[in-house]
């Protein structure tokens, strides 16, 4: 049996390897049509200024409503799509999309800023700030509503390049942040030289930091930095009160996460906003008339 094993498993390796390039090359040609054909979706997921404890804003989460596999996440499509020369036109939307909901929000008296993703060969892009603050114009959002999230890598790999494309986003008043801050090993000279306005605390370190100390330390290290950098902070993947806790005792400035909110359609959002609001406002009657 231990001999035949041999070539039989050789073959089903190498079925597995066809099934495998077959099914990425299947999943690009899908993946050119979705982006052509508008299958790809942006959802929103609350983040909360934790001191007033109200909704400052939501970041903007692509998502794929694929004919057969139903939704599939980004994680499953964002790398395939830098491989293969899409990552442009999907950013390209994303942040089209996110703009145009910002600014319908901004219209309907909702004070609301939206936060986009940028992929690392996206930022490489030499045109980037330029073309960035383009798509958020035509759309017609206030730029200082729209927060560039950069990966703490894709900001450190080229410093210079980073100064000189968020200059004039800047500039307009596009606030940039850190993302999967503590993932990276950045030169924290060079970081603290880029203008970032937020870092965002990586999930696994909000996840761990109730069991681990290490993470603990992570955490109020980062908050601690950023307080004497004069930049804020997001605490992501907040799922328990404990967790909200710990990040609220540290002095983080906003939180993101599964306790507050999943990412949700734009209509889904408006709807646990307009709840939410009058949640908000019965606590703080509440508290101006206890009991
Ligand atoms: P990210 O930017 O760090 O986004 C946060 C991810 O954590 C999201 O996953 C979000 O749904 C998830 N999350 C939020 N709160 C919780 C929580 O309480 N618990 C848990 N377990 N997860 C939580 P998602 O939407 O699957 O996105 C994954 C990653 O894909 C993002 O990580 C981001 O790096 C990337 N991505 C998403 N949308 C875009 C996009 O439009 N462009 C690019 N380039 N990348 C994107
Ligand atoms: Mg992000
Ligand atoms: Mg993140
Ligand atoms: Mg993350």
């Amino acid at each position: 049996a231990a001999r035949s094993a041999g070539p039989q498993s050789v073959r089903a390796a190498d079925a597995g390897l066809n099934q495998l390039a077959y099914g990425r090359l299947r999943l690009e040609e899908d993946l050119r049509r979705a982006l052509d054909q508008n299958e790809l979706e942006v959802h929103f997921q609350p983040q909360i200024a934790l001191k007033p404890g109200v909704v400052s804003g939501a970041e903007a989460l692509v998502r794929w409503r694929h004919p057969i596999r139903g939704l599939v996440p980004p994680t499953e499509f964002v790398t395939l799509a830098e491989e293969c020369g899409l990552v442009e036109q999907l950013g390209r939307f994303v942040l089209a999309e996110a703009s145009r909901v910002c600014a319908g929000w901004t219209a309907r008296g909702m004070p609301l800023r939206v936060a986009v993703n940028v992929s690392t060969l996206q930022f490489r892009n030499p045109r980037f700030g330029e073309s960035a603050l383009e798509i958020i114009r035509a759309a017609g959002a206030d730029p200082s509503r729209i927060e560039l999230e950069i990966t703490e890598s894709a900001a450190m790999g080229d410093p210079e390049h980073a100064a000189r494309e968020l200059a004039p986003l800047k500039a307009a008043g596009v606030r940039i942040a850190i993302d999967d801050f503590g993932t990276g090993y950045s030169n924290l000279a060079t970081l603290t030289q880029l203008p970032f306005d937020v870092l965002k605390i990586d999930r696994a370190f909000v996840l761990d930091a109730l069991n681990a100390p290490a993470a603990r330390v992570v955490v109020g290290t980062v908050i601690g930095m950023a307080d004497n950098l004069g930049v804020e902070t997001v605490a992501e993947g907040v799922e328990t009160e404990e967790q909200l806790d710990f990040v609220v005792s540290h002095g983080c400035t906003y939180a993101q996460g599964y306790l507050f909110g999943r990412p949700m359609s734009a209509d889904a959002f408006e709807a646990w906003y307009a709840n939410r609001l009058v949640a908000e406002l019965r606590a703080l009657a509440d508290r101006a008339a206890p009991g």
